[in-house]
């Protein structure tokens, strides 16, 4: 049996019926296969073994009431997956398809992402299989104060600092934080994603988008490419998809199509930021569907359900951006054959593993989600930061960050290209070496336990 076969079967035997984490384990150990023979001391010291098992996880149960006084109840998680590079960070995702395999999935993608950021992260991932479509502000507030009433106890700024992710955003982070300030009797950093206002950092709700596409921009210019005029399909139409497609309009280049839980929008024209404007409002403020958008514009066709799909759009660049598995390999073969040239992932793991595998037989350049979706946490490690000085950092500063950390990881992933003779444009294995790396050696150093 090979090393691969035995690691899936172990790894599929100690966590049975979690898909979604067996792809996500097996996919980096595929990678660090060049770093393991290297370095016999990280299999003596079971280092991968030690990585794919959580430190802790935390489930519970979380009642509320709803707006008819009808008692409700769900299931919340935090899973503590590394702490070696600094404490537990990662987000939060209300949504009623939640379980431990895509918490796990998500929590152990996180270990990898936090570290190629450069700063003091470990790794964390949590919510509930909360539904917030269709709920009122008050029962949306009811359930985060349900929920922070037992998860208090596991979090705080030296300990684990939450996030938001799909189902989470300003709004439920407020309440979130606001319970855990009234239960701790303590204003500090616990919680990231807050308002500029009242302890958040300028640019986090930003991040992870534009940092997207930073990086994107960075991966055009090794092949000698940018942005300007190139037709773009971004799936999803939430934080994430949002400010995407805000920085793709900046860089000049023409965003045809988005999606969200119900189909996908086709605009021809492309879409402008009067458009994106009232998209934001759609999705945030009015929480619809994003079928308006097309009654409004006469350029914009909606597409129900998922009989034809985005991908099959000819476009040059794509970035999905709205959750694990939403490309499979005919997506992939579609865009190779309509002539795209990059896929970045702003969603975490949105290619199933077939669909890598066809990515690796096209010529297209593919980003994975650990390094082109970081720039999220890494301003949360800012506000973090910003939170323990007491200060906060100019918008223009946050920029600059920003830019510099996507930099820097593309960077880390370009010369961990050269180190281990990868491919050029080996996004993938080497995202996944670079962040294996450095994991590694803070275990190694710190004894095992
Ligand atoms: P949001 O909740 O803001 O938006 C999610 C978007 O994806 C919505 O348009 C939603 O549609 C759509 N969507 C969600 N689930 C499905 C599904 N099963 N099928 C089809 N469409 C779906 O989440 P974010 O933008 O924050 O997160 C999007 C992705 O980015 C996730 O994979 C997340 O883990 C990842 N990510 C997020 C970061 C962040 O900073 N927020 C950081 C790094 C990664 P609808 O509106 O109909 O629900």
């Amino acid at each position: 049996m090979s090393k691969i076969d035995y690691v899936l079967n172990s790894i599929k035997e100690r966590n049975p019926g979690e898909p979604e984490f067996h792809q996500a384990v097996l996919e980096v150990f595929d990678s660090i296969e060049p770093v393991l023979s290297k370095n016999s001391k990280y299999l003596e010291e079971k280092v991968f073994e030690r990585m794919a098992e959580p430190e802790r996880i935390i489930t519970f149960r979380v009642c509320w009431t709803d707006d008819n006084n009808q008692i409700q109840v769900n299931r919340g998680y935090r899973v503590q997956m590394n702490g070696a590079m600094g404490p537990y960070k990662g987000g939060l995702r209300f949504h009623p398809s939640l379980n431990l395999s895509i918490l796990k999935f998500l929590a152990f993608e996180q270990t990898f992402k936090n570290a190629l950021t450069g700063l003091p992260l470990g790794a964390g991932k949590g919510g509930a299989d909360f539904n917030p479509k269709h709920k009122s502000d008050r029962e949306i507030m009811r359930f985060c104060q349900a929920w922070m009433l037992e998860a208090y106890r596991h979090i705080g700024h030296f300990t684990d600092i939450p996030a938001g992710d799909i189902g989470v955003g300003e709004k439920e982070i407020g309440y979130l934080f606001g319970a855990f300030k009234k239960i701790k009797n303590e204003f500090q950093g616990s919680i990231t994603g807050k308002g500029p206002l009242w302890g958040g950092s300028f640019l986090r709700p930003e991040a992870t988008g534009y940092g997207l596409v930073h990086f994107a921009e960075y991966m055009l210019a090794e092949v000698d490419k940018d942005l300007a005029n190139k037709v773009c399909l971004v799936s999803g139409s939430g934080n994430v998809s949002q400010f995407a497609i805000e920085k793709l309009i900046h860089d000049k280049a023409k965003v045809v199509a988005f999606s969200d839980s119900t189909g996908f929008i086709h605009d021809e024209e492309g879409v402008d930021e009067e458009k994106l404007a009232f998209l934001k409002v759609l999705k945030n403020e009015k929480r619809e569907s994003i079928a308006g958008y097309a009654e409004k514009y006469k350029s914009a066709k909606y597409y129900e359900g998922t009989e034809k799909r985005l991908w099959s759009i000819p476009a040059e660049c794509a970035f999905p951006c709205a959750t694990q598995n939403e490309l499979d390999e005919s997506d992939v073969q579609d865009l190779s054959k309509n002539g795209a040239i990059l896929i970045a992932e702003g969603a975490n793991m949105p290619l199933t593993d077939a669909a890598i595998k066809a990515v690796q037989h096209s010529n297209i350049i593919y980003a994975p989600g650990k390094a082109a979706n970081a720039g999220g946490v890494a301003i949360s490690g800012l506000e973090m930061t910003q939170n323990r000085l007491g200060r906060y950092w100019s918008r223009s500063r946050m920029e600059t960050e920003l830019r510099v950390i996507m930099q820097g990881i593309h960077e880390n992933c370009q010369d961990t290209m050269k180190k281990y003779s990868l491919d050029a444009q080996d996004y993938l294995n080497a995202a996944n070496i670079a962040g294996f790396e450095r994991v590694a050696k803070a275990m190694v150093a710190q004894g095992s336990w």
